[in-house]
């Protein structure tokens, strides 16, 4: 069965095919500017690119661009939809609904539109693409995987911030937390590496990209991780700060002469290695490249952004009173000997030993030392494939429809 995995933003539309016989990649597009001046679909199948530039000016149009290409007879995949058994949605937030993938029908819509205020900015995208994709493929059952949804299992004492207890009561102010998809996947490829079972393991999966995210992973769930309400809490990222003292928030809108909403933009987009190298880059390799010449504005962001990364395995050690693994993962996780280094130096009193050697590792590695206690793997994520495995399980063998009850839900 070949499956569509989408990936909805705001202007945009990511999406691959897969071939879930032999779990293989068919197709992989980016529509871009939707809505915007300038739309364009880019296409690779088969070793061909497909380039087009044409008006998109919404999803639903988006969607038909990408069916064109993926049916193309030179740069296709596929020689009609009727070969496309199911799709597969990449949803941010699932709020407390969800707690693993659903087949999408009205009451999932439903509590999509419920969680918009949660997810003000990702939902209203992830949903526009259900749409759309529904009325260009009507009929074909799709399936809904949130990040959100692997953190559910966390401990109250792990997802309550320290407020009244009335705002999570009325509000659902609590920590959610990002990702679920990319952890899971990593930390179950890990017990496979490992060769034991995911109930027996303890593990710290770090997803490192323009976002970034860990959770320690205890017997196959997560009980805690780094963001929160929204992806701007935990580690310091690309463009955001991470953890602060929230009175710096007040202040900096007081000083500055600025609205909150703007104070939360300098925030979210200004902050992290961007802001800590002075406007160096938000890209891990310009303040690496920094770093290795001299320049200590680069220096400056590297150790902030390694020092959290080193607090928050110590955190997750304690959290969990041990650790088997801890997993590298996402752009500069999988890629970057540098970065691993930084941040587990000096963590031998923890058992942690990295070998030199072996940290040069691209690609699926053990990169420990023989003897280091806690095992150390760079372990590439592939959420697309994820949601597609979901997608599968939830679909293969049943006939969901847009707008009937759910036929079938994974709470695993
Ligand atoms: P996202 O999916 O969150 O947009 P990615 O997982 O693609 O992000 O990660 C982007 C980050 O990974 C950037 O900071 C980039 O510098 C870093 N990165 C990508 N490739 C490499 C590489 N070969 N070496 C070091 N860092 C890399």
């Amino acid at each position: 069965m070949n499956i569509l995995v989408v990936n909805a933003g705001s202007s945009s539309l990511k999406y691959q095919l897969i071939d879930m016989t032999s779990e293989s990649l068919l197709a992989k597009g980016l529509c871009e500017r939707i809505g915007i001046e300038g739309s364009n679909i880019e296409q690779k199948a088969n070793g061909r690119v497909y380039q087009k530039t044409l008006p998109l000016k919404n999803h639903t149009e988006a969607f038909g661009a990408l069916v064109g290409a993926l049916t193309d007879p030179e740069y296709g995949a596929l020689k009609d939809l009727s070969l496309i058994g199911a799709v597969g949605h990449r949803v941010v937030h699932g709020a407390e609904a969800f707690t693993g993938s659903v087949v999408i029908d009205g009451a999932v819509m439903k509590a999509l539109r419920d969680n918009i205020p949660l997810a003000p900015l990702h939902n209203p995208a992830n949903i526009m693409g259900i749409e759309a994709c529904r009325s260009v493929m009507p009929g074909v059952p799709m399936v809904a995987v949130f990040d959100t949804a692997f953190h559910q299992t966390m401990p109250r004492r792990a997802y309550l911030y320290g407020l009244p207890y009335e705002y999570y009561e009325k509000y659902r102010i609590r920590r959610y937390g990002f990702h679920g998809t990319s952890h899971r996947y990593v930390a179950s490829r890990a017990a496979a590496l490992l060769g034991k079972p995911i109930e027996r393991l303890k593990l710290i999966s770090c997803h490192m990209g323009n976002g970034s995210s860990f959770a320690a992973v205890d017997g196959g769930r997560s009980v805690d991780t780094t963001m929160g309400l929204t992806p701007l809490e935990g580690l310091i990222m690309g463009t955001r700060s991470g953890d602060l003292d929230p009175a710096v928030i007040e202040m900096l809108a007081q000083t500055e002469g600025i609205s909150l909403k703007d104070a939360i933009g300098v925030l979210n987009k200004k902050s992290g290695l961007l802001g800590l190298s002075g406007g160096l880059s938000s890209d891990w390799r310009d303040i690496r490249a920094g770093l290795q010449a001299g320049d200590d504005a680069a220096a400056r962001a590297a150790e902030v952004f390694a020092y959290r990364a080193k607090k928050y395995i110590g955190a997750y050690i304690a959290a969990m009173n041990g650790c088997d693994a801890i997993l590298f993962t996402a752009g500069i996780g999988e890629n970057d000997g540098c970065a691993r280094e930084m941040i587990l130096k000096d963590m031998d009193y923890l058992g942690i030993e990295l070998d030199p050697e072996l940290n040069k590792a691209r690609g699926e590695a053990l990169i420990s030392a023989s003897g280091s206690r806690v095992k150390v793997f760079v372990v590439p994520t592939n959420e697309e494939l994820a949601i597609a495995r979901d997608t599968l399980a939830l679909t293969g063998t049943a006939r969901a429809r847009f707008n009937t009850p759910a036929i079938e839900r994974s709470f695993a």
